[in-house]
């Protein structure tokens, strides 16, 4: 380990354990001092242009004013409180803004603090809601190819079964209905056949609207949203959206189910909830769903509880990140980024290796026939400056919605550059 490496790094680095990192091979992590706009300023002075904004949480940019201000008032006056049994301005407040910003009667906010979890609690909710209705067996799921909902146990179990993240578990995850999304109507044909075949074994369906993330950056239409959404109303099951990577404004508007004009009975948020600052997610339903919990039988009660649920310093940062949405006319920023990244991306089609590019909202995907060594890759855009960490065999950017258009050059730049030296790819030539 090298000698200008700061002293906390070279001390502490053997007792970390790191996310989905061989930890024998992989090249050493890189010590960031700062965070700065949309950049990363590491321990020997150099700022990387953060192109993923830190795993699509840092939708309004790093130490955003307005973020800091109210964060800082809100640990003067509380950090946290249970919410068992009490509750806060800060929670009760946040409810009220999500429910009026989501469509239909998404009325009734449960929180935790990671998206997986939001995404069990989702489940659990669904399993649930049936069984509260006297309706027993009905505790399996579909879900998606290619979808990702998180690396709890359940959460897993209903995203791809044959992604490099999970394929270990197989034995130990619950057995879903993983299914490969629809792409017209006659799948979608066959979708409602299997809903109708097997309704009694099924609470609901689960999927991410618009975009499969972390599953390759996969795009379907507006219209297969909504295809889906109609064939789990006709078959009577609960439609579960996964709204962790595509809410908040990502792909254009504040949730990408906007697009179809699709409510579903749950929807799951997190990653941008809180801008990203501090862990947050939320779990929310709709009326009919709420209501089926309501009984005087207090075993109907909806039988889960976060720690940290409803931490007053994650609601403070994401009530002062809606505000950002309400000062700042962030959707129309988007339009704007999605112009020019569309515009600046088109000529990474004709490089070799490339099969297909894509942009929707601030998410630019560049797929290639294959990336041998993604480490490698990732160090290639570290020299040019950027910070982008491309995911199986796509480069991707999903930047803060704050980033200028110098900013989006810079990095299309740094991309075309990469592209332009195919030495990362060595063994595909
Ligand atoms: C990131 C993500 C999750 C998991 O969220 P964590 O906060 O990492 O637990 C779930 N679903 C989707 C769509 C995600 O992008």
């Amino acid at each position: 380990m090298s000698a200008d490496l700061p002293e906390w790094y070279r001390e502490g680095y053997d007792n970390i354990w790191l996310p989905y990192t061989q930890m024998k091979t992989a090249p050493d992590a890189l010590p960031v001092v700062g965070t700065d706009g949309v950049y990363l300023e590491l321990a020997d002075g150099r700022r990387l242009l953060d192109g993923i904004a830190s795993w699509w949480t840092a939708c309004h940019g790093y130490n955003h004013p307005g973020m800091k201000e109210k964060m800082k008032a809100q640990i003067d006056r509380m950090s946290h409180v249970m919410l068992g049994g009490l509750v806060h301005e800060g929670a009760l407040d946040l409810s009220r803004r999500l429910a009026g910003l989501l469509p239909g009667d998404l009325n009734h906010v449960f929180f935790s603090e990671s998206g997986s979890v939001s995404v069990e609690i989702a489940l659990k909710m669904a399993v649930q809601f049936w069984l509260n209705q006297g309706i027993e067996g009905r505790a399996r799921f579909v879900g998606f190819k290619a979808g990702y909902h998180g690396d709890t146990s359940a959460a897993m179990s209903v995203g791809d079964s044959d992604d490099g993240m999970h394929k270990a578990f197989g034995g130990y995850l619950q057995q879903q209905y993983i299914r490969t999304l629809p792409q017209s109507d006659e799948d979608l044909a066959e979708l409602k056949q299997f809903l109708r075949e097997n309704k009694d074994s099924i609470a609901g369906v689960i999927m991410e609207p618009l975009i499969q993330g972390a599953g390759g950056m996969k795009f379907h239409e507006a219209e297969i949203l909504g295809g889906i959404a109609e064939a789990c109303r006709k078959a009577d099951v609960l439609f579960i959206l996964d709204e962790i990577f595509t809410g908040f404004g990502r792909t254009g508007t504040m949730f990408a189910c906007e697009q179809a004009e699709v409510v579903p009975d749950i929807i799951c948020l997190g990653k941008a909830l809180t801008a990203g600052t501090v862990a947050m997610a939320a779990t929310v339903a709709t009326d009919r769903v709420y209501e089926a919990f309501l009984s005087d039988d207090p075993e109907k009660a909806f039988m889960h509880g976060p720690t940290y649920m409803a931490n007053p310093l994650a609601c403070a940062a994401a009530n002062a990140s809606l505000d950002i949405f309400e000062e700042e006319d962030v959707l129309d920023r988007v339009k704007k980024i999605e112009g020019h990244l569309t515009q600046s991306f088109a000529q990474f089609r004709d490089k070799p290796g490339v099969v297909d590019v894509r942009v929707k909202g601030a998410v630019a995907v560049i797929q290639l026939e294959r990336i041998e060594d993604t480490a490698k890759l990732r160090e290639e855009f570290v020299r040019e400056g950027v910070w982008i960490r491309p995911l199986g065999d796509v480069i991707y950017v999903t930047p803060a919605l704050s980033i200028e258009s110098a900013e989006i050059s810079a990095l299309t730049e740094a991309i075309d550059n990469v592209l332009n030296r195919s030495s990362w790819n060595d063994s595909n030539q």
